[in-house]
């Protein structure tokens, strides 16, 4: 059995990171197992290619929601890399953090040492921003974070709207201030994606003390006497183990992570016996817990032929390809997004609790030609993700065979709470499209359309029901703090257990409100430190 002092089991925005941090040191010998394989597929590094990327199913554990309870019994598509990178290498590649107070409220769960002060030193470690080193922002870390400049027609007109609305411009989402409305900016590095596999991983790879084993699937995390102890694991079709002399690392993502630890035995005792799994401990928090920001909505024709469509022209296409290829530029660069906005559903909240989109092209949109075959169509799309949801889903076991898919249960709009939010967020985004220059552009809308009306509760719960989807940011399943149903101490040791971490976006105690990555590349970096038993960055 090969030896290594850290195995870290996947290689995803968290598991990079931590190959190249920990690695750092030559005398420490780290192995780097994941269970999908190079990250080369052609569309990987084009930004605006995402969506039809996440659904290959090669590079994807093609994962289904079971029935949802509260959603119509639709069972929601879940992609999840499975490809070094993992999701970092077929996600959307926005680059967002939260607010700060997301992360001081960690302290409520028992999470020590994750205030805002306190992690952003971290996120600016990682950090290589376009703006340069400044209070807010890296300018010199591996994570190279790109300015995005938007639709020269409909951003302008968007950014008016809004403001006609009342809402403020902000040039930057992580700066003093966090609430409004502008552009995001994205994880890329001169045109092309920068996943935690090409920033973190690629630069460090020929490392004498980092294996890194593709297709790779762990099986079972080994533990003896309360100690972890190695990682056995299916590589091509044969069984190895791997010996960790000092710690094994899950980095697996929230929905394997708790699928791992449960088929070691650690999680709910009786539901493990019951699938015939010996509980070694029982952690009835690992699985539970499972937050995601649901989205829902609404989509407006333009009558003038002004949108994304226009770039999805094959023609066009072929030049944009040839200018991104050289140049790193063009539409290929980014993306068909014409606004991003962090609002409060309500005046009396201490911080915004909805993410607003505006899209240029549809989710039906594909290259077209009058000679070949239609396009989606011009289209406007606004959509509305509820950053703190109070619904909890859960992941279980389907069965003791560590090929078989966990089950997962979001439970969209099973708190009251959420369905009220949802019904305020719903009035938002319609009120946005009824209000100049936004409601000049468009015509009626086509989804849910004139007949449902604004304040028809019941008529809006039933759209929510049969539209709430998954932003894929999943979080939460092996929750750190020192609740019940905590899984993890602050320092995102399994409790009870020597030997064995969580690194992920599993560990968050409650799900940051916006984007997950560049949360998780800062856990990462933070945990890589208390690993090494480095003392922490000095808060900011
Ligand atoms: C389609 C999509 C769009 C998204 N868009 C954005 C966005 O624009 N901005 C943003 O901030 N976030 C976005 N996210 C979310 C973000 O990418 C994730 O939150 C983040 O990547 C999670 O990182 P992770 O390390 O927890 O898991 P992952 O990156 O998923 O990594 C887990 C890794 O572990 C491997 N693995 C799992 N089980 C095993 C096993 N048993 N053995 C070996 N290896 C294993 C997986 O293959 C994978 O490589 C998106 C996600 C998706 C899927």
């Amino acid at each position: 059995m090969d030896s290594f002092d850290y195995i870290i089991v996947g290689a995803g925005s968290a598991g990079c990171v931590l190959a190249n941090r920990l690695s750092a040191d030559p005398s420490v010998r780290v192995l780097l197992l994941e269970a999908g394989g190079k990250d080369d597929h052609p569309r990987m590094r084009m930004p605006l290619a995402w969506l039809p990327l996440s659904q290959e199913p090669e590079i994807n554990w093609n994962y289904v929601g079971e029935p949802e309870p509260h959603a119509n019994q639709r069972r929601i598509p879940t992609p999840r890399g499975k490809v070094l990178g993992g999701s970092s290498s077929i996600n959307g590649a926005m680059y967002v953090r939260g607010m700060p107070g997301d992360y001081d409220s960690w302290q409520d769960f028992g999470a020590k040492g994750w205030t805002y002060g306190e992690v952003l030193p971290y996120f600016k470690r990682s950090e290589n921003n376009w703006r340069g080193e400044g209070p807010y922002h890296g300018g010199s870390g591996p994570f190279t974070v790109s300015r995005f400049a938007g639709d020269e027609v409909i951003y302008p007109a968007m950014i008016e709207t809004a403001r006609n609305l009342g809402y403020r411009y902000i040039e930057d989402f992580h700066g003093a201030e966090n609430e409004g409305v502008g552009l995001p900016d994205f994880s890329t590095h001169r045109g092309r994606r920068a996943s935690t596999s090409k920033r973190f991983l690629d630069p460090v790879r020929q490392r004498a003390n980092l294996k890194i084993e593709i297709n790779a699937l762990a099986h079972r995390i080994l533990i003896e006497d309360g100690r972890a102890t190695g990682i056995a694991y299916d590589h091509n079709g044969t069984a190895k183990r791997a010996a960790a002399a000092r710690e094994v690392i899950l980095a697996s993502g929230a929905f394997n992570s708790p699928q791992l630890l449960m088929l070691a035995g650690l999680g709910p005792a009786d539901a493990l016996a019951g699938l015939g799994i010996e509980p070694l401990m029982n952690l009835p928090g690992v699985g539970k817990n499972l937050q995601d920001h649901p989205m829902i909505t609404a989509v407006y024709p333009t009558p003038r032929p002004i949108t994304f469509e226009n770039e999805l022209r094959l023609d066009r296409m072929a030049w944009s390809l040839v200018r991104w290829y050289l140049f790193g530029t063009g539409p290929i660069a980014g993306a068909p997004l014409a606004l991003q906005g962090f609002l409060k559903t309500r005046p009396d909240l201490d911080r915004p609790n909805l993410q607003l989109h505006v899209t240029t092209a549809s989710y039906l949109a594909r290259v077209w030609h009058p000679l070949w075959r239609k396009g989606g169509g011009h289209v406007l799309s606004i959509s509305g993700l509820l950053l703190n949801p109070e619904s909890r889903g859960s992941v279980t076991l389907r069965s003791s065979d560590p090929k078989d898919p966990p089950r997962i249960v979001y439970n969209y709009l099973a708190a009251e709470h959420d369905r009220t939010e949802f019904r305020r967020i719903f009035k938002i985004l319609r009120a946005f499209f009824r209000v100049t220059p936004a409601c000049e552009m468009v015509g009626p809308e086509i989804l849910p359309g004139p007949q449902l009306g604004d304040d028809d509760d019941e008529a809006v719960d039933s759209y929510l029901r049969e539209i709430v989807t998954s932003t894929a940011h999943p979080t939460s399943t092996c929750a750190m703090g020192d609740g019940p149903d905590a899984v993890l101490d602050s320092e995102l040791r399994v409790h009870g257990l020597t030997g064995l971490r969580v690194v992920d976006a599993s560990v968050f105690p409650v799900i940051m409100r916006g984007n997950t990555n560049a949360p998780t590349v800062m856990v990462a970096e933070k945990a890589s430190d208390m690993i090494l038993g480095k003392p922490p960055l000095a808060p900011t």
